[in-house]
């Protein structure tokens, strides 16, 4: 299945170089690491003009050690089965890393989305869940998918109610599929976790002095120039998110070309430039690079990949100029890219940690839809009515009065936008300092990917354990 110097053979390689760090039965590892199962499916699609077309689609379930399966699905053109079942194995090793307790997943669609009414995109969608559903590929118990690249909300609620149709009567029907829209049961800041997380794992590292000094750069997000790679659902909330919290934006890449400008570039305003002309490039006061790959290459501290895999190959990341790499992105760098930046002392933060907080957040709508209630529902007055009446015993005892309205603005329930956000940073802080305290305990024998396969691989055989499904 693996195909020489595939992507496949890339995260194998990963997994390999952990594995050898540890001590476990080379059986289980090999378990670990194969793919449980692939389903390839052809079917045809009527186009709008009433010609036929055959329509090539994957779902690849890696793991299922852990019930359901979860994993994104994309559609492009580079979609196969090689690139399917090594996203649905970063997926297995992503989920037990930040402690989701799902098997990994991913599926894929191989079609230039662009090229497609949105009936016909809805006529593509709905036929693929079907296929899914029939070979059990698809349920809340089952497998779950999500958004990834050249998907959103909408091809979600498609599949959501293609599902309920043909299994009405499941009380769980809704949660056989996450990151829908928020008014079909899907949950606040699911659109933006992934780019949330992203920030939270940045902001992390440079938050640690020693691993700041280790490469150059000054302690916090403060001031640090990024690149970012793509302004999709990822890289947009990444960027916007870097900004809000004191990095500037010194380059913006997307397929058509990059823009550069060293004081900094306004991630709403560039947006607003793309939307009116149609391209990033020509953006007021800033310089154009028409190639965009060269993007990559620019004066920064951090480079955030957040489009495609193997962006960053052997060509290229010996001109990388960061100092951090942060891998928005699944699988931007080869694994000789890999070897290069580390020989270089690039610190990479890996994309199975930092991209993982999407499908956090699909855990908790997955939560949230099996238990038919939403976040904060019970405790939201009562936390508040509680916080009052503390303030306003604080007011009995010292005699003095918050100002009018004080309390009311500080005594507020947590809403479910509040909730989620806390438990994404709760997840993305905790995974960081278990993933460092891995890299730093091996002392320079490891760098921060090996530590975090290292993790995952160790909390994987432990559910092998627990539940006693290795003979
Ligand atoms: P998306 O389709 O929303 O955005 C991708 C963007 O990258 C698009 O705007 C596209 O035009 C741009 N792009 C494509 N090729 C490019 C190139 N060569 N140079 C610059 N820009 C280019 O997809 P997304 O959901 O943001 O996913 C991006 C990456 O993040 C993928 O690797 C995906 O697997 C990963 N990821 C996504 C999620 C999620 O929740 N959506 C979660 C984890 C990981």
């Amino acid at each position: 299945m693996s195909v020489p110097n595939g992507f496949v053979a890339q995260v194998e390689r990963s997994f390999d170089r952990a594995a050898a760090h540890l001590e476990h039965d080379p059986a289980l590892l090999s378990q670990i690491r194969t793919c449980n199962s692939v389903y390839h499916v052809s079917f045809p699609m009527r186009r709008d003009d009433g010609s036929i077309e055959v329509v090539h689609a994957w779902r690849a379930e890696h793991s299922q050690h852990r019930s359901p399966t979860k994993g994104g699905i994309r559609y492009s053109m580079a979609v196969n089965e090689d690139e399917v079942v090594a996203l649905a194995s970063l997926m297995t090793y992503k989920c037990a890393m930040v402690d989701v307790p799902f098997g990994g997943a991913k599926g894929g669609i191989r079609i230039a989305r662009h090229a497609y009414s949105e009936q016909e995109l809805e006529r593509i969608t709905r036929r693929y869940a079907f296929e899914l559903v029939r070979k059990s590929f698809l349920g809340p118990g089952v497998d779950v998918p999500a958004p990834d690249y050249g998907t959103g909300s909408r091809e979600m609620a498609w599949i959501a109610d293609t599902y309920m149709q043909l299994n009405q009567g499941d009380l769980n029907g809704i949660a056989c599929v996450t990151g829908k829209p928020v008014s079909q049961g899907g949950i606040h800041g699911r659109t933006e976790a992934t780019g949330r997380g992203v920030f939270f794992g940045i902001r992390e590292a440079c938050a640690v002095g020693e691993d700041m000094k280790a490469i150059g750069l000054p302690v916090g997000l403060a001031g640090k120039r990024v690149v970012v790679q793509g302004l999709g659902n990822v890289g947009y909330h990444a960027a916007k998110y870097l900004q809000e919290g004191g990095a500037v934006l010194v380059g913006l890449a997307e397929y058509e070309g990059a823009i550069y400008d060293a004081g900094g570039l306004d991630l709403e305003q560039v947006v607003a430039h793309r939307a009116e002309t149609g391209t990033i490039l020509g953006f007021p006061g800033a310089t154009d690079v028409p190639e965009t790959a060269k993007a990559l290459e620019l004066e920064c501290d951090v480079l955030v990949p957040a489009a495609l895999e193997r962006q960053l190959t052997d060509e290229n990341a010996g001109r990388v100029a960061a100092k951090i790499v942060a891998e928005a992105a699944n699988g931007p760098t080869t694994a000789e890219a890999d070897e290069i930046l580390r020989r270089r002392g690039i610190m990479v933060i890996p994309d199975m940690y930092l991209n993982a907080g999407g499908v956090t957040v699909s855990y908790f709508e997955w939560i949230k839809n099996i238990s038919h209630i939403r976040f904060g529902r019970m405790q939201r007055r009562f936390d508040a009515g509680s916080h009052a009446r503390l303030l306003h015993a604080m007011e009995g005892l010292t005699g003095k009065e918050f100002a009018e309205g004080e309390v009311g603005r500080l005594a507020r329930g947590a809403s479910e936008l509040d909730l989620v956000d806390s438990g994404l940073e709760e997840t993305m802080v905790v995974s960081y300092r278990e993933v460092r305290e891995t890299w730093r305990r091996r002392d320079g024998d490891v760098d921060l990917r090996t530590a975090a396969m290292m993790v995952a691989i160790d909390k994987i055989a432990a559910a092998y354990e627990e539940l006693g499904i290795f003979p």
